[in-house]
């Protein structure tokens, strides 16, 4: 193969993944480029990452199916054997599934014991596509996807601009369930500010009870330059979290899951004031409420001040 014409990452291609997938050494295959929904509407109001937060402003594209499989045949020829395979873009499902299924039965052709193929997913392309389609991804070997809740609640929903509401993210997020693929949910605390964080804690309960997601997982809420939320925040309109009221929402999230709730839980995030994890909320529920109890009647953890990241 001639590397010379190897275009492993587009130029100017901005990469973001979750946490886990940098921890496992995942193999990146940039599918899609931007995020359609940012490049369609401005994207959500908390978001700065293709708006030129990264140093470069980055449209939605979906990359020459070509490109793709000479990325897949770079890792194979160069022995990435037995790394999870991380589909990236800020929303990959938003591509024809026809396209997807192509890329993901050649990732299996091509490198050997992929433990876990994975990519981000937007709700709203869930909804778009049918139940028969959902399952075409399961069967080529689509094993998990990520997805942005943010919260639960429809009016924060529609005031971080997110373009689903609650109903819509239960629906989909059942569908991707009943397809075989595993659901990782994000949630971000403090995304009601102090004026919705009541609203926050119970909505955003009330839908995970409802989907009962294979994983969720919390960040923090960091206002990013190049993000709406940011000229809202510097107006006075909207009022961050202390890290013991951020702690504070994820207990009683906890507090008021459905004992339904089976999910594994994380905090692997660098915007996170705690760690604690669990491989099933139902049995650890009493475990994670003590412990951020303690952790939020912790002088040290009281007097702690905000982290101010540049990213989320
Ligand atoms: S948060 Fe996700 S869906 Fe929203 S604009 Fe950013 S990349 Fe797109």
């Amino acid at each position: 193969m001639d590397e010379s014409n190897l275009q492993v990452v587009p130029p100017d291609y901005i990469i973001i993944r979750p946490p886990v997938e940098g921890a496992s050494h995942s193999v990146i295959i940039p599918v899609t480029g931007g995020c359609s929904w940012n490049t369609a509407t401005g994207g959500c109001a908390f978001c700065g990452t293709y708006k030129g937060m990264y140093g470069v402003i980055q449209n939605y594209a979906v990359r020459p199916i070509e490109d793709v499989f000479k990325d897949i045949d770079y890792f194979s020829e160069h022995n990435y054997h037995g790394f999870p395979v991380f589909l990236a873009g800020g929303n990959p499902t938003s591509a024809p599934t026809e396209y997807l299924v192509k890329i993901i039965r050649y990732v299996r052709e091509k490198i050997n014991n992929v433990p876990r193929v994975s990519c981000y997913a937007k709700a709203l392309d869930v909804l778009r596509k049918s139940d028969e389609e959902l399952n075409q991804l399961a069967d080529a070997g689509l094993d998990i996807v990520y997805m942005g809740l943010e919260s639960g609640s429809s009016k924060i929903l529609r005031k971080m601009k997110k373009g689903t509401n609650a109903e819509s993210m239960i629906t989909a997020g059942k569908r991707v369930l009943r397809a075989g693929i595993k659901l990782s949910l994000y949630i971000i605390l403090g995304l009601g500010g102090k004026k919705l964080s009541e609203e926050h804690v119970k909505e955003t309960a009330r839908v995970l009870t409802e989907i009962n997601p294979t994983i969720f997982r919390f960040r923090t809420l960091n206002i990013v330059p190049f993000s709406e939320l940011w000229d809202i925040w510097k107006r006075g309109e909207f009022t961050l979290l202390t890290p013991v009221e951020n702690l504070k929402e994820e207990r009683d999230i906890i507090a008021n899951l459905g004992v339904n709730v089976t999910s594994q839980v994380y905090n692997d995030h660098m915007s996170n004031y705690c760690a604690i994890e669990s491989s099933n909320i139902k049995e650890d529920r009493e475990m994670f409420i003590k412990t951020l109890d303690t952790f939020m009647n912790d002088p040290r953890i009281k007097s702690m001040p905000r982290r101010n990241l540049s990213r989320m």
